[in-house]
């Protein structure tokens, strides 16, 4: 069984707080992916590959042995989100902040590096830092770049920290991991006119106004439910904020969710037959943004990830039904890879991802490096059975 020692788990904690204070966000996380590389040089990697798909890096460590490729992938970026805390190592660039715990889950992934100071005996294990992942784009670009083929994986893992669950559970779930979601912008385009003479415009308010009641129909079910699906508004602007105006143009913004991509797929078909029921001389344009594909878990490697984790003695939470946020970890999935997104408890009392106040627990990180080393002897001991 690998372990850290108690002089890596330090090194590691401070590399974690160093990488909280200077945090870059997603597509801009160049001095932490300079800092990554030279920590995995540091480790010893046997390769490395630079600015994958933006400024994303990749570490090979190899066995003697040929064998299969096992992929773990962490995150650079942080958030446009000013940190609100005393820590010692709090934020020192105003209004970003490491407040989803990629920070944390960067030095997890550098504590494989330092377990794997002794080679596996076969085989190879691939150490992703994906950018961007905040936005949606970073997995698929980093699938892009043409070099993808040279480190594309057998099996793939990823994980998040989970606020709300106990400290170092460790939540699994074969099938639906976190939904697909998607933004959905639609303009309307009309024709502005005197407030006293409103016929002589098209006002796009009443196609608005429906239309905000219809597109939130088109969720249904509850989390529990595998039809689950949901649609939030989000945003609605009108004209301008005059009295003397009819307004001419509208924009409405709805957040589409689903735990399947067939379910994302036929939400945006409804939504679409809804925008074609709109009568000219009104116009509607339609913009997607922060794509995520839903994350679906193998039934092979979430087996060996449960089996590890019993093996390091960590409680196991089976979960019931996917998360309801978005990852792009699923577009390794899509790619045809045997993958599981794990969840690692942050505590009950931790602040929730995304909060100003919000914190990495440093106790993780020996707990998640440990239990992807031992991931990665499973993963072996699979191959061979
Ligand atoms: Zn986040
Ligand atoms: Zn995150």
């Amino acid at each position: 069984m690998r372990k850290l020692s108690a002089e890596n788990v330090t090194y590691l904690t401070a590399v974690r707080q160093s990488l909280h204070q200077r945090p870059e966000i997603s597509g801009e996380e160049k001095h932490t992916a300079a800092r990554i590389i030279q920590e995995l040089k540091q480790a010893g990697a046997d390769q490395i590959w630079k600015n994958l798909g933006g400024y994303g890096v990749a570490a090979a460590f190899c066995g003697a042995e040929p064998g299969p490729t096992i992929l773990f992938r962490c995150e650079l970026d942080a958030l446009p989100i000013a940190e609100k805390s005393t820590l010692s190592y709090c934020s020192e660039i105003e209004g970003k902040g490491h407040l989803c715990g990629h920070d944390g889950h960067m030095c997890i992934v550098l504590g494989v590096a330092l377990g794997l100071a002794e080679r596996p005996t076969h085989g190879r294990v691939i150490l992703l830092f994906q950018p961007a992942e905040e936005t949606g784009f970073g997995a698929k670009a980093v699938i892009n770049d043409p070099r993808w083929p040279e480190i594309r994986p057998d099996y793939a893992y990823a994980y998040h920290n989970v606020p709300g669950r106990p400290l170092a559970e460790i939540g699994l779930h074969a099938g639906p991991a976190t939904c697909a979601s998607r933004g959905m912008q639609i303009i309307f385009h009309g024709k502005s006119s005197h407030a006293a003479a409103p016929e002589d415009g098209a006002s796009p308010g009443e196609a608005m106004a429906e239309l905000m009641l219809k597109i939130q129909t088109l969720g249904s079910g509850s989390i529990s439910d595998p039809n689950f699906g949901l649609s939030t508004l989000t945003h609605a602007r009108l004209g301008e904020p005059t009295f003397g105006v009819a307004p001419g143009e509208g924009e409405l913004r709805v957040t589409l969710r689903s735990m399947t991509n067939e379910r994302m797929d036929e939400m945006i078909t409804k939504a679409q037959a809804m925008l074609e029921e709109i009568k000219p001389p009104l116009e509607v344009e339609t913009f997607w943004h922060d794509v995520f594909p839903a994350a679906t878990n193998s039934a092979n490697t979430t087996d060996i990830a449960r089996s590890a984790a019993g093996e390091r003695k960590l409680n196991i939470h089976e979960m019931q039904h996917p998360m309801k946020w978005s990852e792009d970890f699923g577009r390794i999935g899509l790619d045809g890879v045997n993958s599981t997104m794990l969840f690692l408890g942050a505590g009950i009392n931790q602040p929730q991802l995304h909060n100003p106040d919000y914190d990495f627990p440093d106790e993780l990180l020996v707990v998640g490096a440990e239990l992807l080393l031992e991931i990665i002897d499973k993963t072996l001991d699979f191959e061979v059975n």
